[in-house]
């Protein structure tokens, strides 16, 4: 059913005014639900700097599992380090569209080896995507449309979900997934209306939910986040990118996850530790981690 506005204007005032307390209750209340978060550049600084203090912070927080992305070739066997370094660390192995410099013509040749000898905390293949903001000429943006579709493929063959970027091109990146039925794998960092997360789930895409949602002006995220069914939703930060709400200026941290859990059962007024077991349950099946 759909809300009507003003319906929705007075769910979003109740929820701000009864969330905190509520939220903060339930924590003390008993054993939380252990988190994932599904997507975190944990390669990146400042966590290269410090990863042992990260991910304890994030551990004490309640997150027991973390997907790190890759960009490019170059960063591959760091990712896979960190993996074996930090267990609940799982790799997705990529390339990234705004990293074009970094994928040379035989990119797509030299991730499908590496792919073949993946080890078992390999568990997608990613980042991948179009990014129309970084690629403004036809040129650059063929070049990401190429790259995309040979990890869709690659995805595909290996039975591997596919982790995906999108910045001003919903609609392309939309239809290069139609064109490789039954591809699985999340639309990360997910902004936008209730109509294109809709669009992503017909497609088999689950939706990457992270810090945007706690910015008041993100209201058409949020309504739809609102709407959208809990069993296509995932939790991630893109640390040490997208800050949450009065985080600004600082480094996102992959601990920050459970805000995101905090905004998300606000948002769809449903009990946290429901909301949290049941994203954790899509992860899990999704990326099969063993
Ligand atoms: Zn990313």
């Amino acid at each position: 059913m759909m809300r009507g506005a003003s319906e929705w204007g007075l769910l979003q005032t109740i929820a701000a005014v009864v969330c905190p307390s509520s939220v903060q209750k339930k924590h003390k209340q008993h054993q939380r639900p252990s988190m994932i978060d599904t997507h975190c550049h944990f390669d990146f600084s400042p966590f290269r700097e410090a990863p042992d203090q990260y991910w304890q912070d994030a551990r004490e927080s309640g997150v027991t599992r973390m997907v790190v992305p890759s960009v490019s070739s170059l960063n591959w066997d760091t990712v896979i380090h960190l993996t074996t370094q930090f267990a609940g660390l799982y790799a997705g192995l990529g390339l990234h569209p705004c990293f074009l410099e970094q994928h040379p013509d035989n990119s797509l040749d030299a991730l499908t080896r590496r792919l073949d000898k993946r080890p078992r905390t390999c568990v997608a293949v990613g980042e991948a995507g179009l990014d129309f903001v970084a690629a403004d000429t036809a040129p650059q943006q063929a070049r990401q449309q190429a790259l995309l579709e040979g990890q869709l493929w690659l995805a595909r063959h290996y039975g591997l979900p596919i982790i995906l970027h999108s910045r001003k091109a919903h609609n392309q990146l939309l239809q290069m997934v139609k064109a490789f039925p039954g591809v699985r794998g999340v639309l990360h960092a997910f902004s936008g209306s209730e109509q294109q997360g809709k669009q992503f789930i017909d497609v088999g895409l689950m939706l990457g939910v992270g810090g945007t949602v706690t910015y008041p002006r993100a209201n058409k995220t949020r309504r739809a986040i609102a709407q959208l069914p809990l069993e296509h939703l995932v939790l991630e930060t893109d640390a040490p990118d997208m800050p949450l709400a009065g985080f600004q200026g600082k480094p996102n941290t992959p601990a920050q996850v459970s805000r995101v859990a905090d905004a998300v059962s606000c948002l769809k007024s449903c009990d946290r530790d429901h909301l949290v077991f049941e994203t954790s349950g899509n992860a899990e099946r999704m990326f099969g981690f063993n």
